[in-house]
């Protein structure tokens, strides 16, 4: 029977079989898994399975199966920098939930976060939250970033997670697709999913009680449905994807401004750095902001030389 993974402990899954019932499932045996991730788990959050009822009863379940991944997202393992862990997979949509005060979310971390879902090839949005606090000192920093990512291509949102009007247009717009949540704590996701999801406490209970682990939920990714079509995808603690496996030449690729600028540059290896008649420079405040270009250095900084070079 088919079913999809809502939440995972590490051994154990909590999956939703067709008919809408969860299932507390573990795998047994061996199967065919995506042997091009070195990951240090073989199922991640919204994989679709196969499984196999083991006790009706008791709503115990094997997986025998997992579907090929239409994407995935990963991190770097805890503990292991060589292993990737898979944070979620089958998305349609990555959110990062960003605030411009209480706390400040720097652009670089939405950078890093828009990158990401660039390699994935995952659309992206942003919602800022606490548009309550962005007061007139404020309005101009907001404004800016706004602009910024709009005329890049994302959608961009501003609400205050207890307006119903505003977590309407959010519900609105997760229709129809699994998305992805990430943000900074304090930036109020939590509040933005209790607000989406007012029925939420009665499904976390229903899933923890059959996995009875709920202790290491928290650094595991958790998918919540909006509806029978639309899910979400809560990724608490993690902080950062994976942007560690990112080519330091290619990375310009995934800055959606400076993708359609790489043709005109001189030399086909440029960084846009140092190099002379380097059309990302060239366009530096017409089409490519100072900001993303900031983002676009420190990123490349953080990258590892490719040995092969
Ligand atoms: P998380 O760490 O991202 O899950 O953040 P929480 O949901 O726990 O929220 C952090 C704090 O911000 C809490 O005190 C919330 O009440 C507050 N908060 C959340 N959304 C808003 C908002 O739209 N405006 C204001 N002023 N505070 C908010
Ligand atoms: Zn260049």
């Amino acid at each position: 029977m088919k079913a999809r993974v809502y939440k995972s402990t590490g051994s154990h899954y909590s999956v939703k079989d067709e008919h809408g019932r969860f299932w507390n499932a573990r795998i047994r045996g061996r199967f065919k898994i995506d042997k091009s991730i070195r990951a240090t788990n073989p199922i991640a959050v919204g994989d679709w399975v196969n499984i196999i009822i083991e006790n009706e009863d008791d709503g115990k379940a094997i997986i025998n199966q997992i579907d090929k991944r239409k994407n995935y997202i990963i991190r770097e393992a805890p503990q292991n920098r060589i292993k990737r862990h898979i944070v979620a997979a089958n998305l349609d949509e990555a959110i990062v939930i960003a605030t411009i005060n209480n706390p400040r979310t720097s652009h670089g971390f939405i950078d890093r976060f828009l990158l990401t879902a660039e390699a994935y090839h995952l659309p992206a949005s942003i919602i800022f939250n606490k548009a309550d606090l962005i007061t007139e000192e404020y309005i101009a920093d907001w404004k800016i970033l706004e602009d910024l990512y709009q005329k890049i291509g994302y959608s961009v949102f501003t609400i205050q997670a207890t307006v119903k009007e505003d977590i309407d247009k959010i519900r609105q717009h997760l229709k129809g697709k699994t998305t992805l949540f990430s943000g900074h704590s304090g930036v109020g996701k939590s509040t933005i999913v209790n607000e989406l999801f007012p029925n939420l406490n009665l499904k976390t209970l229903a899933i923890s009680s059959t996995s009875g682990k709920g202790q290491h939920s928290t650094t595991f990714a958790e998918m919540f449905d909006l509806d029978d079509n639309s899910q979400i995808i809560d990724t608490p603690g993690v902080k950062e994807f994976g942007i560690i496996d990112i080519d330091r030449y290619e990375l310009a690729h995934y800055f959606p401004e400076m993708k359609a600028l790489l043709p005109e540059c001189k030399f086909n290896n440029c960084l846009h750095v140092n190099e002379p008649e380097c059309a990302v420079k060239d366009a530096l405040e017409i089409s490519v902001s100072i900001l993303r270009y900031e983002s676009y250095l420190n990123i490349l900084d953080s990258l590892p030389q490719a040995e092969y070079l």
